[in-house]
Order: C-alpha cells, then sequence, then structure tokens
C-alpha cells in the first residue's frame, strides 16, 4: 500500500542551461508542489503503513532550505530542472525514510516529475 503526502513551498529558480532566449533562462517563480510517497505493509495493530507525521518531519528540514529561496543558490541544485530538484529530495530523505517510493515534483498546475530512485 502507499501513502502520499503533499507539501507546497515558494521559490525562485533560473535554467542556466537552457538554449539563449529561453524562458526558463530568466530569473522567475513557482509555486512547487512536491508530493512524497511511501511504499509498505499495514501494521495489523496500528492499521496504518506508517504516521504522516513521520513524512512530514522527513520533510520539514527541506521544506525550510527551499522555501522562498533561490534553488540555483543551493548546493546540488545549480541547474534546478524539475528533474534535478526530484533527485536532490529523494537522497535527502531516502536515509530517514526507508519506505521512501516516489518523490513527484509539480512547477506548474500541468507539469510534474516523477522520480522513483
Ligand atoms: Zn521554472
Amino acid at each position: 500500500m502507499r501513502l502520499e503526502k503533499t507539501f507546497r513551498f515558494e521559490a525562485a529558480h533560473w535554467l542556466p542551461n537552457v538554449p539563449e532566449g529561453h524562458k526558463c533562462g530568466r530569473m522567475h517563480g513557482h509555486s512547487f508542489r512536491v508530493t512524497v510517497v511511501v511504499e509498505g505493509e499495514v501494521d495489523p495493530s496500528t492499521g496504518w503503513v506508517m504516521d504522516y507525521s513521520i513524512i512530514k518531519e522527513a520533510f520539514s528540514p527541506l521544506e525550510k532550505q527551499l522555501d522562498h529561496y533561490c534553488l540555483n543558490e543551493i548546493t546540488g541544485l545549480e541547474n534546478p530542472t524539475s528533474e534535478v530538484l526530484s533527485v536532490w529530495i529523494w537522497n535527502k530523505l531516502k536515509p530517514t525514510l526507508d519506505q521512501l517510493f516516489e518523490v513527484v515534483v509539480e512547477e506548474t498546475c500541468t507539469c510534474r516529475c516523477v522520480y522513483r530512485g
């Protein structure tokens, strides 16, 4: 069974490696949505895979690092595409969230990147 918890944060970025004149090469902001998905068996006594608050606690330090910052200034996010950001989040979460199954990063309502490690 899978549990999904969604987080939101605001951040600026620009993409340094896009062709000259590409709109993503200019500094701009997004209301990012990140969904953290864990997978596991339902514990017969608790009736849950895990407490949602464990996911929240695991993501909390990342939210503090990302929210209202320019992503390009964060180590490892010098080229902050959704793809790079989802791998960055995965690598930060996996050590404390062993049951991590998927990280979804949405820059806009219609664009999302799904990473499964
Ligand atoms: Zn963008």
